[in-house]
């Protein structure tokens, strides 16, 4: 390292923070051959588990997973003594790594940074710290932790107690003696729940002061489990390689049956088992598919933990109060403990309800509620962190371009890149953090591909001759919506919780950590490479600067997975299968797409039309009738699918809009060319509409419902029933529905390939279906034919599906003929998002949008 003539010292990287992440960092970046120093607040390596000393303390994920895995020699050297081990065991190990790599000669123990600019003209960042020491770096990398920054306790009086208080965060290294004394702790969170039975056992008399009670399952503790050792000593390469493009990163693959697909007794046997084994991952990912997802799916799993709780309390109302009741299982997180609940039937121990009678000061004697005085010798604050900004932001200023300060772009909320880098703040990494799944994973792994990911950017700069990386805004914004876009599909919103920032007053909220999954991540980070860096500028003396601006994720998460899946899976082209070879692709890919939720009833019938009868199948909301109807026309491209074949669609609106779904088998081209479909939907709509009595449902207007090649059928009927004096038309909701013969219009362009449904198939359909010639009727081009008079449309659209323009075409006609049509332009989704309904979940909130407006066609309240 060398030293400038002032003083500063002069590396090429700069780290905050001697953790994991700080130390693999170093150890990366020194085998790069780049000089590096790590800054450490503490005397010592460690991070978490340097800080966290408090009775109890322990990792929560287990040992076999929880460990570095960028060196097979350190695993073979080192063996961990339980499956959850124990806080000194951890800082051993850390310790151990530390001496083994020799990486203290390049940590500056306690010294911390405290301010960070970026100096534009000599392109390098000024740190400066707590002990005079100054660093000039040209990369600055925050590995300072996601919860490191402990928060403060926000309570009146704390100075004017006359006793001790402490902090799990800040645990005293010499340990505490509570023997004999009477302790109170504020906070029921992991650290709360983990150090209590300790305490309990320690002190004369324990107060538990609870906010919120917290979810925790028996950890079962012990030697780490032989069956996970045997899989990983087996083939050590291979579980680190799943552990990495895992959900979690840890290779436990999720459940894939929904709760309604299992009995009850099922239900509890799962989760009987998930329980006995005392894993976090497991009791998250392995009960049932919709248990992070639904409300309903997880209420099952929180109701069973409840049960539990109240079979270990002894006295009902304390069992009550530590029954978690306004936040979903998994929402906040959840908690690995040894005897917590049970150390509420000790006799020295007592729990005060702070929702009941909340604190209102600390006094000199003890803690003050609104019912009573306690008084103790201890306080104990496990009142947790502000958590993944808050250690970056303690660094203040740290500014970047044109000296704007990185509080001042957070004030809304953390922006970032990959929660790797700010766009306007050149060479500044982030490790873990916010928009990284970090603390929704083994953060070990997490830690590891950060680290890789940002050495071999520096290598990679080096070697092509750029010496500064900045992500661009568009870039940014676009990780930031894709994150929003993630976090519709998981629970978290429905908390209050430090994932969102919501435990600590004033801080702006939103989910902060990335919940598309580790493997997923790891693959968009990966891809922003592949594809020339996309979303970052690179720029260096003496090469051409490089910005390939752009969003490395456009899709909604789910439907990038569904897509990569089919992509993998290499299928044959549909339009290669001949109609036969198709519908029977199509039956065989429904068979293995999950089952639909259960609703009132569903009864298959047939109905009469000219020439024949058609199959049709009923589906009936279990609430009490009778409902308003919606005929509904399946998708398929007018060659394919059946009166079953969007059956989770059918049932899914069915139970939001709570009304009849009757979804019609029309017959199909070739065999039954245009206008066969479009007047066979006429004809099941007319028998429907006044057969509606007889099918249980409302007399009066049916609705017309549909998705594709069915959205083009519900349209045209539409048209036919107001040419044809009835049957009236309530409404009528047009999902990515055909309604022209133009394939010039952009959406055809932009996604001609790669969505699933393509260009080359839609003229497969059309030539089946249609003669050129007939192709401007409006009884196939519903978007040629007169729109004045049509009943009210809801017409949806999605942003990678080539029918996207026509819809909104279609929608644009109506309402400039005096229709009244809404639409939603569903971003990130394809053609078949909506219809995938277990699949694609962040269609639901598309879906409960299209059940709205069916009911506010039904005249039904909202
Ligand atoms: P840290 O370990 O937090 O290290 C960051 C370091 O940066 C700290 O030592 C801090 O002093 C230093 N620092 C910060 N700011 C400055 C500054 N301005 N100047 C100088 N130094 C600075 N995760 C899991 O995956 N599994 C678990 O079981 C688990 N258990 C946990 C238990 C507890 C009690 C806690 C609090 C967290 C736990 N975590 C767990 C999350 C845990 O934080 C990570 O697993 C991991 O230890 C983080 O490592 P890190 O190096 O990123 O950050
Ligand atoms: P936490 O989960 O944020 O819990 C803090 C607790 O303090 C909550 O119960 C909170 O109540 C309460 N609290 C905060 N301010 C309060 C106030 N003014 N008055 C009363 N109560 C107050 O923090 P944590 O327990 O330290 O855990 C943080 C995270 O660290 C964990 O979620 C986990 O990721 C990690 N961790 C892991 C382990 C492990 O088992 N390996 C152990 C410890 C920590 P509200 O909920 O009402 O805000």
């Amino acid at each position: 390292m060398a030293t400038g003539a002032n003083g500063t010292q002069q590396v090429d990287v700069a780290l905050v923070g001697a953790g994991f992440a700080g130390l693999y960092l170093l150890h990366r970046l020194r085998k790069a051959g780049l000089s590096a120093v790590a800054f450490e607040t503490a005397d010592d390596v460690g991070g978490t588990w340097y800080w966290n000393r408090y009775p109890g303390a322990r990792c929560d994920i287990a040992t076999t997973d929880y460990s570095y895995t960028f060196d097979p020699d350190l695993e073979a050297a080192w063996t961990w003594s339980e499956k959850y081990a124990t806080q000194p065991e951890i800082l051993s190990y850390l310790r151990f790594v530390a001496d083994r790599y020799d990486l203290r000669r390049d940590i500056r123990f306690s010294t911390k940074v405290t301010e960070a600019r970026w100096n534009e003209s000599e392109e390098r960042w000024h740190l400066s710290t707590d002990n005079g020491a100054v660093v000039s770096c040209r990369f600055y990398v925050m590995a300072s932790g996601c919860l490191s920054a402990p928060k403060l306790p926000e309570i009146d009086g704390i100075d004017a107690f006359a006793g001790d208080i402490y902090f799990t965060s800040r645990w005293p290294h010499d340990g505490v003696a509570l023997e004999g004394r009477r302790v109170a702790v504020i906070g029921t969170g992991s650290s709360g729940i983990q150090s209590i039975p300790m305490i309990a056992a320690q002190a004369a008399h324990l107060t538990v002061f609870q906010r919120t009670p917290n979810f925790a399952l028996p950890a079962h503790n012990g030697p780490p489990l032989p069956d996970r050792v045997a899989s990983l000593e087996k083939d050590r390469a291979g579980f680190r390689e799943q552990a990495r493009w895992s959900m979690t990163g840890v290779p436990i693959p999720p459940a894939t049956d929904f709760s309604w697909q299992l009995t009850d007794a099922q239900r509890r046997e799962r989760f009987e088992k998930a329980w006995s084994t005392g894993d976090l991952v497991v009791i998250l990912t392995q009960l049932w598919a919709d248990a992070g997802v639904d409300v309903d799916g997880n209420k099952l799993v929180a109701d069973l933990i409840r049960e539990k709780i109240r079979t270990i309390v002894h006295d009902p109302e304390v069992a009550a109060a530590l029954s978690p009741h306004d936040h979903p299982f998994g929402a906040k997180r959840p908690c690995l403990d040894t005897n917590y609940y049970a150390t509420y039937n000790r006799p020295n121990v007592k729990l005060v309800d702070l929702r009941r009678e909340p604190i209102e000061a600390i006094t000199p004697s003890g803690i003050e509620t609104a019912d009573g005085k306690y008084d103790v010798d201890v306080i104990v604050f496990a009142t947790g962190f502000d958590a993944m900004t808050g250690a970056v932001l303690a660094v203040h200023p740290i500014t970047g371009r044109g000296g704007v300060a990185l509080s001042d772009v957070w004030a809304k909320g953390p922006k970032t890149y990959l929660g790797l880098t700010v766009s306007g703040f050149p060479n500044l990494f982030l490790v873990t953090g916010p928009g990284s799944p970090s603390v929704f994973s083994n953060m070990v792994v997490s830690i590891e591909q950060h680290a890789d990911w940002i050495v071999d950017r520096l290598v990679a700069m080096r070697d092509a001759g750029f010496t500064t990386i900045e992500a661009t805004e568009a870039a940014q914004a676009g990780w930031t919506r894709h994150l929003a876009d993630c976090s519709m599909i998981t629970l978290h919103r429905l908390a209050n919780t430090w994932y969102t920032g919501a435990n600590v007053s004033g801080k702006a909220q939103g989910l902060m950590p990335y919940p598309g999954g580790v493997g997923p991540y790891r693959g968009i980070c990966n891809e922003a490479v592949t594809r020339g860096m996309l979303g970052f500028k690179l720029t260096g003396p003496g090469v051409a600067a490089q910005c390939n601006d752009g969003e490395v994720v456009r899709l909604q998460p789910d439907v990038r997975l569904v897509l990569n899946t089919l992509a993998e899976m290499n299928l044959p082209t549909i339009e290669s299968l001949g109609p036969d070879g198709a519908r029977a692709f199509v039956t065989q890919f429904n068979a293995t797409r999950p089952a639909g939720r259960l609703v009132g009833e569903v009864v298959d019938g047939t109905l009469p039309v000219p020439g024949t009868t058609l199959p049709y199948r009923l589906y009936r909301p279990a609430t009490p009738g009778p409902h308003p109807i919606v005929v509904y026309f399946h998708g398929g491209g007018w060659v394919l699918g059946s009166h079953d074949s969007d059956d989770p669609f059918c049932r899914d609106l069915c139970r939001r809009s709570g009304m009849i779904f009757v979804s019609v088998g029309y017959r199909h081209a070739p065999e039954h060319r245009f206008p066969t479909a479009a007047e066979d939907g006429y004809a099941a709509l007319r028998w429907i509409a006044d057969h509606a009595v007889e099918l249980g449902g409302r007399p009066g207007p049916v609705a017309v419902a549909g998705w594709s090649a069915g959205g083009n059928i519900a349209a045209v009927v539409c048209q036919l029933a107001r040419d044809r004096r009835g049957p009236p038309i309530a409404g009528q909701l047009l999902v990515c529905p055909v309604t022209d013969s133009d394939f010039e219009r952009g959406s055809y362009r932009d996604n001609a390939e790669g969505y699933f449904l393509t260009r080359p198939l839609m003229h497969w359909f059309w030539d089946h279906y249609c003669d050129p010639a007939d192709r401007r009727d409006p009884r196939v081009s519903p978007l040629r034919g007169k729109l004045a008079g049509l009943p009210p449309a809801f017409v949806v659209t999605c942003e990678f599906d080539p029918l996207r323009d026509e819809g909104i075409a279609y929608a644009e006609a109506l309402a400039a003929a005096g229709v009244p049509a809404k639409q939603l332009q569903a971003h990130g989704h394809f053609h078949s998002s909506f219809p995938m309904v277990d699949v694609v979940i962040t269609g639901a909130g598309g879906r409960a949008e299209m059940a709205q407006e069916l009911r506010r066609f039904a005249g039904l309240n909202s």
